[in-house]
């Protein structure tokens, strides 16, 4: 619970992490822009479980997963930047010095708050028009193996995220558009310190040294990954970040830089089908869509609507539980109790079965019963509640909210990895919540110097690897998630904003990385913060639990002996796993903002 003694650790703590970000930073001549970018000192951060302390701010916030990503939107905030200023501005940064997890080479979900309304953008990649549902099939009709078909031109799909951006930043962006890339022109041409993650996810990856770029920008002569605190130049993407910043995304979406991705993607060893007109007409499209808004106790929670998977699954398992009797007790010394486990992880194996036979793009795939909200119409929830007993089901059997049900085919469980998520909150009190990703660690494990011949570049993503690589079940029934020409994948990134549904105002924003456990991240940060009344770095705090509509996953040594026993005398099966997610959020308090970052990551928090 928030009190006194947390307070206080939290103050000293931002006080301690802004004075290693700034306190030491050197002057830098006065850019052309009037943003006066200094370049923050760059403590070492370490790896693994690091206890964030949580911070409090008074007027704005950001909270990213890379130290020098946050302190890029803080100098935007600072200057007068809006929230979408500022998420443009970490989402440079971040294709620097996060490339395992996102950048201009794959998509983007963003959602931002303009204090009346919430507004969605999907900048989710495409793929291309020639694709077909045998995708991954190899010249046999064997499916490729998850591996090969993730390592491979195939998976990669038309790139959204700039274009997206771009979008979002025409309707709410304070600043120029060329400002906010002052940040990571900078950190790309004077060099950035390799940080443990990035240097440890380097040396374990045995195919990103075989791309010759890779190669070349990030491993010695013997192979080797460069070591942490290494001063990494990224002269390519200084240069298409300085195009971008100058003519905006027609300086990516060109034939120059499509022409490259294009290339490399077509000579891989398993060639994708993607052509530069793919790329061209991506940058047409318009970005804007409805956001997914429903009322959960007293807030209105909004989310991206399919192709993500996330809000529509976060909020059944929200609903669902609520139509369960609640358990005594909750929370034991900041632990869920067996019971309360027992309630969650049963109504995840509902909505997991739901997401496996019904959500695919939008644009290609009919909602049951004629509409997304069908599948949380609170009489549907209920009915899926009744199906809850003592004893945990194995796995569940997808509903049927409507009168008629759909031939649609139930997809079996995929790996998904990689990902970031942003949250923002401006002194204007917009704020933006935003998930972004190239799929795995690396993506497709293909780079592209965009056509500059310069040394380094930007990561293609294996996004279209969230397709449903077989395209039909069993029985005949197609996939509503088979590849098809120019479809988007389905997600799970889930970001969502919360507010007061009475009142309307801001109350959280929070989301994860962490493939199909996005879902769950992020039901517990918002169950954590607006079910237990936790402050935003205890909820992120809380141990992870998973289920996929089958075993449980528990984090590996947070949970006690006790519960899961008593998890598996209810009929559960355990699995305890090492569960990386990268939550961030920022929640209002009285008087201005409480953010928590992912301890399990490298993120923190920054504001005035
Ligand atoms: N590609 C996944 C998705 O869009 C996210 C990957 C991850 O977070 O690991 O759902």
């Amino acid at each position: 619970m928030y009190n006194f003694t947390t307070r206080l650790t939290a103050i000293a703590a931002a006080v301690a992490v802004l004075f290693l970000l700034n306190g030491c930073a050197q002057p830098q001549p006065e850019p052309e822009s009037g943003i006066n970018y200094t370049v923050p000192d760059q403590p070492e951060m370490s790896t693994g479980y690091t206890p964030k302390p949580g911070w409090e701010t008074s007027e704005f916030a950001v909270a990213a997963a890379n130290p020098l990503a946050t302190d890029a939107g803080y100098q935007i905030l600072q200057a007068g930047g809006s929230a979408v200023d500022a998420a443009v501005a970490v989402q440079m940064v971040l294709t620097l010095v996060e490339p395992q997890s996102s950048g201009i080479g794959g998509g983007a979900f963003l959602l931002t708050f303009d204090g009346d309304e919430v507004h969605a953008f999907n900048g989710r990649e495409k793929a291309p028009s020639a694709a077909d549902e045998n995708l991954f099939m190899d010249e046999n009709g064997e499916p490729y193996s998850f591996s090969d078909a993730v390592r491979s031109g195939l998976s990669v799909g038309v790139p959204g995220t700039i274009a997206m951006l771009a979008e979002a930043h025409a309707e709410h962006g304070n600043l120029e558009w060329e400002e906010l890339f002052g940040p990571a022109i900078t950190l790309a041409e004077d060099g950035f310190n390799i940080s443990p993650r990035l240097q440890g996810l380097l040396d374990a990856d045995q195919t990103l040294r075989k791309d010759s770029i890779a190669r070349e920008l990030y491993y010695d002569d013997e192979g080797e990954a460069l070591p942490v605190g290494h001063t990494l130049q990224n002269p390519a993407l200084a240069e298409i970040l300085r195009n971008v910043a100058a003519q905006g995304p027609s300086a990516f979406y060109n034939e120059t830089v499509a022409g490259d991705i294009v290339d490399r993607v077509q000579s891989h060893e398993r060639p994708g089908l993607m052509e530069v007109e793919d790329v061209l007409a991506y940058a047409e499209l318009d970005f804007k869509v409805d956001p997914m808004c429903n009322d959960w106790r007293s807030y209105e929670i909004c989310g991206i609507a399919p192709p993500s998977s996330g809000h529509i699954a976060v909020m059944q398992i929200l609903g669902i539980m609520d139509h369960l009797e609640a358990p005594s007790e909750v929370l034991q010394d900041s632990i869920p109790t067996a019971d309360w486990l027992h309630q969650y992880l049963e109504a995840s194996k509902l909505a997991y079965a739901d997401r496996a036979k019904y959500i695919g793009d939008a644009d290609f795939v009919d909602p049951p019963a004629g509409s997304w909200h069908s599948l949380l119409a609170p009489d549907y929830l209920q009915k899926r509640a009744s199906l809850i007993e003592d004893r945990a089901m194995e796995s569940a059997e997808p509903g049927n909210p409507g009168s008629l049900s759909s031939a649609f085919g139930i997809q079996p469980e995929q790996p998904e990895m990689g990902t970031s998520h942003i949250s923002i909150v401006d002194r204007d009190g917009n704020a933006v919540s935003m998930t972004t990703t190239i799929e795995q660690g690396f993506g497709s494990r293909i780079m592209s110097d965009g056509g500059t011949g310069l040394k380094g570049g930007f990561h293609l993503n294996n996004e279209l690897t969230d397709f449903a690589r077989i395209p039909e079940d069993l029985d005949g029934n197609p996939m509503a998630n088979r590849v098809e020409g120019n479809k988007r994948p389905r997600s799970s990134m889930s970001p969502s904003l919360v507010l007061d549904a009475e009142t309307g105002e801001f109350v959280s924003s929070v989301g994860s990385p962490g493939g199909a456990g996005i879902i769950h991240y992020t039901a517990k940060a918002i169950i954590g913060m607006h079910g237990f009344g936790l402050n935003a770095q205890e909820a992120i705090d809380l141990p992870n639990f998973v289920n996929y509509n089958g075993p449980s996953i528990l984090e590996q040594d947070r949970f006690t002996a006790e519960i899961i026993e008593s998890l598996e005398a209810m009929g559960h099966e355990i699995d305890e796993r090492d569960l990386t997610s990268g939550i961030q959020a920022i929640q209002r308090i009285e008087g201005g903002y409480f953010g928590g970052a992912d301890p399990r990551r490298e993120g923190v928090v920054m504001g005035d």
